[in-house]
């Protein structure tokens, strides 16, 4: 079974998805993770993230290993460290939508997510999942919340961590990253056409976790016409 969660910056993607990958025994699968980990080591080596080939040569020459632990989701690898938080910083979660714009760099990393998909039953969450990486996938979930809600589940996770950020500053961020995804040549933050949509402005995450099992596990709206789904 492949399931594709996707959605703007902050929408509840990768709580959601990995979630109802442990409640339905599936591995999970966080590709954001995947280009921050990517823009966490160029920013290490100082490249220029708007150089497509610079960022190349870098995609080319990491160990970049993601394990799926229960209870805890993806933790990141890169070079055998354990860079799970790092790529959390605002400096990466800044430089990430540029580093993800380019061409090649999407080829390189979808064909990685492409071969995961190929290995069996997965969930996995990002903007283009159910447009281009899984565009078979059997159920298509695309998960809306307003920029206010975003941004104030943004700053709790961030108040959890000891950190204090500036409320309007993590609105205009959110904007500048939908807006960057939205609009960029490749692959675009975009619903598939048979995708369904969730709000979860007003939902709580367990709310959410049960629409989309709900739906799954087919007590609501079906997403495609036909193909095998339980
Ligand atoms: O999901 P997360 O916010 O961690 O993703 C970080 C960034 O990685 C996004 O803002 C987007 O620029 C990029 N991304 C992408 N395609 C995906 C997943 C993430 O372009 N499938």
């Amino acid at each position: 079974m492949k399931i594709a969660v996707d959605g703007p910056a902050g929408a509840g993607k990768s709580t959601i998805a990995r979630l109802v990958a442990e409640k339905l025994g599936l591995r999970y699968l966080d590709t954001g993770a995947m280009y921050r980990a990517l823009t966490l080591e160029a920013l290490r080596r100082g490249t220029d993230t708007s150089d497509e080939d610079a960022i190349m040569r870098v995609a080319t020459s990491i160990d970049l290993n993601i394990v799926f632990q229960a209870g805890k989701g993806n933790v990141i690898f890169l070079g055998g460290e354990d860079v799970t938080g790092l790529i959390r910083q605002p400096d990466v979660t800044a430089q990430v939508s540029v580093v993800a714009s380019h061409k090649k760099v999407r080829e390189f990393i979808v064909a990685l997510q492409d071969q995961i998909g190929k290995q069996g039953s997965v969930v996995m969450d990002g903007r283009d999942i159910g447009t281009v990486v899984m565009p078979d996938a059997d159920w298509k979930i695309f998960l809306q919340a307003s920029v206010e809600e975003r941004a104030r589940r943004r700053q709790a996770e961030f108040e959890r961590r000891g950190v204090e950020v500036d409320f309007d500053e993590l609105q205009e961020q959110i904007r500048m990253r939908d807006h960057l995804d939205s609009t960029r040549d490749n692959s675009p933050l975009r619903k598939a056409q048979d995708a369904v949509e969730i709000d979860t402005t007003s939902l709580t995450i367990a709310e959410v976790v049960d629409e989309v099992l709900g739906l799954i596990r087919g007590e609501g709206e079906h997403v495609q016409d036909s193909g095998g789904n339980p």
